[in-house]
């Protein structure tokens, strides 16, 4: 963007030096010694208007960062295939070009566990995943109220971009067609943002995606649990 000069017409300074006055407008004086410098015909083209213009963004970039501009700024590689792929169309090549799949079989939680002394709940899942050899995946139950309301966290450590308390794990297939029997996720009471002395009714979803991506491969059906936090942050659990 070139920068103007605000509330000024600047044909007008240029067509004026102050005659009759010692001085010379900024204006002009620019306008001068631009022109000084385009007559010389040792001038190296130096600046933002000289260099070639980024297809995709319109930036200036030297023509010979060009390539490694537009690899690095506009494009991501697959994670399946390492492709080059535009970020906004990554979804639609990986759901076009691959062919994958994914089955949760069982979801099962156990409440009241300590891990690290924290007090929390653990869920099992079993699933399997087919053709998504050593890419890496992410599995994730996400926490809501049983009307569907999200419920929030405290913790960077538990909460999506959008708020939701989460637990994950990121894992990679080892084979081509992998069965996990018991892979599990641990989620702590405290994380979960929810008033004290009263009984909530909640649920969580698996879901499995592929990493940085949108792309959810599997999902579950939501598992219902009721849960209290007691004024001395004692949990209590309740199954549905
Ligand atoms: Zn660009
Ligand atoms: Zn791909």
């Amino acid at each position: 963007m070139s920068k103007k000069k605000s509330c000024k017409n600047p044909q007008a300074d240029t067509k004026n030096p102050n005659k009759g006055t010692s001085g010379t407008n900024k204006t002009w004086d620019k306008v001068q010694g631009n022109k000084g410098k385009q007559m010389n015909p040792n001038q190296k083209s130096q600046g933002n208007k000289q260099l070639p213009k980024c297809p995709i963004c319109k930036a200036p970039v030297k023509a010979n960062n060009m390539k490694r501009h537009i690899r690095n700024v506009h494009f991501e590689n697959c994670p399946i295939c390492d492709d080059l792929v535009r970020p906004n169309n990554m979804e639609r090549h990986i759901l076009n070009a691959h062919e994958f799949e994914s089955k949760i079989y069982n979801v099962r939680q156990e409440h009241n566990i300590y891990n690290d002394y924290k007090k929390g709940m653990k869920i099992h899942i079993n699933f399997s995943i087919d053709n998504l050899e050593e890419v890496d995946c992410c599995i994730a139950a996400y926490f809501s109220f049983q009307n569907g309301e999200t419920i929030g966290s405290m913790s960077d450590d538990f909460i999506t971009t959008n708020g939701q308390a989460v637990v994950e794990k990121c894992f990679s297939p080892p084979y081509e067609s992998t069965r996990y029997n018991d892979l599990q996720l641990f989620m702590p009471y405290e994380e979960l943002y929810l008033a004290e002395g009263y009984h909530h009714h909640c649920q969580f979803e698996i879901q499995i995606y592929i990493n940085n991506t949108n792309v959810v491969i599997a999902k579950s059906q939501p598992y219902g649990f009721s849960y209290k936090k007691s004024i001395h942050c004692v949990a209590e659990y309740f199954y549905r």
